[in-house]
């Protein structure tokens, strides 16, 4: 067992960093600050290779391996934190899914400008009434003509408004057996948004309602049965959620780090007080294991999808690592920490959510324990 990174890995993430330096550095404050999704930044990344890093070159990629992915997102991430969000959607989102189970017209049609950065996707799971409970999900697909007829609603789906496609699951029949996934124009006859709303993290969404929506056969994704691979591919986003969340942690750190070098309160410099001392050997701590569970996680799927459970373990410590990790950054900047002049206080901000979004830290918990005892526990009344 080796627990350095390989010298190409090292290569690769200086050369990251160096772009993020050169590229990303002036305008990162802003960035985080506007809810529009960074189109210039993703267009630089497409340029220099950081969008499909793991997917395959026939596909369009770069045919690494999903740790050099994480590598990315830490790079970008220390430079410029909302940047890395486009890290997350060009390698870890839908359009891992996309490429995984997609057909050649679909990878045609939409993975080609997703990788340009010209467009984003959009996944469509959660609906009113089915949040953890996905696989309550109302959303229906049923026989029209030469396709589906998609009738119901979603939420919270994070880039809706501008996405060039959504990636609906649906129900073509009962049970969990039932449900499948479309791929959504958002600018179809029967898709419409309902009021704007903004998450904690100035992230916009709205409810998207889909009224007899008619989706050609050709744009389906996975058909009934499909819900079990969906979820396989899915592994890969919430490793780059709690890619995210360690990387935001680690931002707001260093700053925090700095800080008490530099800021000087009874005649010293805060870094020789004791009590934050010992705050900052427990970040330390929480950082180191929470990268070792996101390294493992990452490392043994090389070029495929992760360990569901290795990946669950991953996150639920990095959502949870991150957003303490920032939260005492913000702490010991002190009122300067909690002003929007500084990145520490968007860094706790965007962890929060992650430890609700992609699998609950709760829902995760539930799935490790089900490993813990090798017995499933459902969760469902009666
Ligand atoms: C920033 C952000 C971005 C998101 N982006 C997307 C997106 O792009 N696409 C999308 O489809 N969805 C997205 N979501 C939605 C997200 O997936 C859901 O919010 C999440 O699954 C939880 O569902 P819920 O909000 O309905 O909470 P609920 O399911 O109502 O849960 C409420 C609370 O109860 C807990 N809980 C529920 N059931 C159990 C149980 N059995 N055991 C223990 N605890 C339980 C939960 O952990 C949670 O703390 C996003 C959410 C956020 C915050």
């Amino acid at each position: 067992m080796d627990f350095r990174l390989t010298p190409e890995q090292t290569e690769f993430s200086d050369s990251v960093l160096r772009f993020a330096r050169r590229h990303l550095a002036d305008g990162a404050l802003q960035r985080a600050h506007a809810p529009e999704y960074p189109w210039d930044v993703a267009r630089l990344m497409a340029g220099q290779g950081l969008l499909g890093i793991a997917l395959r070159e026939e596909d369009g990629g770069q045919g690494g391996t999903l740790m050099d992915a994480v590598l990315a997102i830490e790079a970008v991430a220390s430079v410029c934190p909302r940047s890395a969000d486009v890290v997350q959607a060009g390698n870890f989102g839908p359009i891992r899914v996309l490429a995984e189970y997609g057909s050649a017209d679909h990878k045609a049609r939409f993975l080609a400008p997703l990788l340009r950065g010209e467009t984003v996707i959009s996944v469509g799971m959660t609906e009113p009434e089915a949040g953890s409970a996905v696989t309550d999900l109302q959303t229906t697909a049923t026989p029209d003509g030469d396709g589906v007829r998609i009738d119901g609603s979603k939420v919270f789906t994070s880039h809706a408004w501008y996405a060039d496609v959504i990636l609906a699951y649906v129900r073509f029949g009962p049970g969990v057996g039932g449900i499948g996934s479309v791929l959504i124009d958002p600018k179809s006859p029967g898709v419409r948004f309902g009021k704007r709303s903004s998450f904690m993290s100035g992230e916009e969404w709205a409810q998207v309602y889909f009224d007899g929506v008619h989706v050609p056969a050709d744009r389906i994704l996975l058909r009934e049965g499909g819900f079990k691979r969906q979820i396989a591919g899915f592994n890969v986003e919430r490793l780059g959620n709690a890619a995210r969340s360690l990387a935001l942690g680690r931002h707001a750190f260093a700053i925090a780090r700095e800080w008490a070098l530099q800021r000087r309160q009874f005649g010293r410099p805060l870094a020789e007080f004791q009590g934050l001392q010992w705050k900052f050997a427990e970040m330390k701590i929480k950082l180191d294991a929470a990268q070792l569970l996101l390294y493992r996680a990452a490392s043994n799927a090389d070029r495929g999808l992760p360990s569901p459970d290795e990946t669950a373990i991953a996150k639920a410590f990095c959502n949870q690592a991150g957003f303490e990790v920032a939260n005492e950054a913000l702490q010991v900047l002190g009122g300067t920490g909690y002003s929007q002049d500084t990145l520490v206080e968007y860094c706790v901000r965007r962890c929060r959510g992650w430890m609700i979004a992609g699998g609950s830290i709760e829902i995760l918990k539930n799935r490790i324990a089900e490993g813990v005892f090798g017995r499933s526990f459902p969760q469902r009344a009666g």
